[in-house]
């Protein structure tokens, strides 16, 4: 899904360049993050990067009750409540940020940028120098950035002429045909398996993971470098039959390098800033030994396995 205006340029919807970052791939790197994902991960620590439109994210801790956001809304979307907090009527915001401009607070902010490839290319630039001394790069990352596939395209040739590394983190969940379009001249590929029954992968990410595990064999074959990465959560996908069953599947297609994703709620409070529920609000984190275990399953299967 991306965007064109007046004069055809495809715009992309952005909602974060991360610099100097080191978990993205190797070396440092500057990631840039998609708006727009086509699954529904229970867990999901950016709930922001699921919408495939610009949002506005109100943090009522940061609220000074000013209310200027109240005169600014045209639609009558903020309220004064009988306490003196602020609430955003989410059936009627129109998610238009005429209240972030008034807010003395930061209280609020878009997430989700309407961006040229150029522009976001002139931020990958900046970083070329640690790139290379770090044997760094640019990942792309979401959301599901293989969601926006023409402007992901413009930005790797962008990147390929210029000789920068290049990453695509995704969930898999798209069709061949794009996938192999997309990653004709990437690098590396960092690849979600979130759980291997397709009835429980349905249950915990909205759709099933037939194309996933079929598109992971895939871009296997293709020689690209790949590292599997598994978001661990409590009670949902770390047990050890799916365990094995990740393993097995990994050794069979000679994949060999997983990232494990320990569950955390660092993503709790964006769930209130948009107005939305989150669903693993009581999951206690991850135990220390269970993340143990799991790795030394994984291993059982002749993998390298790093926690993240
Ligand atoms: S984003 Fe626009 S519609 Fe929504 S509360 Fe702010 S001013 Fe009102
Ligand atoms: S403008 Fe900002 S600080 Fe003022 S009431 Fe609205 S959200 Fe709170």
């Amino acid at each position: 899904m991306t965007q064109q205006d007046a004069s055809s340029e495809v715009k992309g919807l952005i909602y974060n360049i991360q610099r100097y970052s080191t978990e993205d791939g190797p070396g440092l790197r500057t990631t840039v993050f998609f708006k727009g994902c086509p699954l529904r991960c229970l867990w999901c620590s950016n709930p922001e990067s699921i919408s495939h439109k610009p949002q506005m994210m109100f943090f009522p801790q940061t609220c000074v009750q000013c209310y200027a956001c109240l005169e600014a809304c045209p639609k009558g979307a903020n309220k004064k409540m009988e306490d003196g907090s602020v609430v955003v009527d989410r059936t009627i915001c129109q998610n238009c940020g005429a209240c972030i401009d008034v807010c003395p607070a930061n209280a609020r902010q878009m997430s989700g940028k309407w961006m040229t490839a150029d522009e976001v290319f002139e931020v990958i630039k900046k970083d070329s120098v640690y790139y290379t001394n770090s044997d760094g790069g640019v990942t792309f990352s979401g959301g599901e950035c293989t969601a926006q596939a023409d402007f992901l395209i413009e930005l790797i040739d962008k990147c390929y002429n210029m000789g920068f590394h290049t990453c695509v983190d995704t969930c898999g969940f798209a069709s061949w045909e794009v996938l192999e379009k997309v990653l004709s001249k990437v690098d590396m590929v960092l690849f979600d398996i979130k759980h291997m029954d397709p009835e429980k992968h349905k249950e915990i990410t909205g759709v099933d993971n037939q194309l996933i595990l079929e598109n992971a064999g895939k871009i296997k074959n293709m020689g690209i470098e790949m590292h599997i990465r598994f978001p661990m959560i409590p009670g949902y996908n770390d047990d050890e039959k799916n365990l094995k069953a990740l393993g097995r599947f990994m050794k069979l297609w000679g994949l060999d390098k997983i990232d494990i994703l320990p569950y955390h709620r660092m993503g709790s409070n964006k769930y209130e800033a948009l107005g939305q529920r989150y669903f693993l609000g009581d999951l206690p984190s991850l135990e220390r030994e269970n993340v143990k275990k799991a790795v030394n399953i994984l291993e059982s299967y002749d993998l390298e396995v790093d926690v993240v």
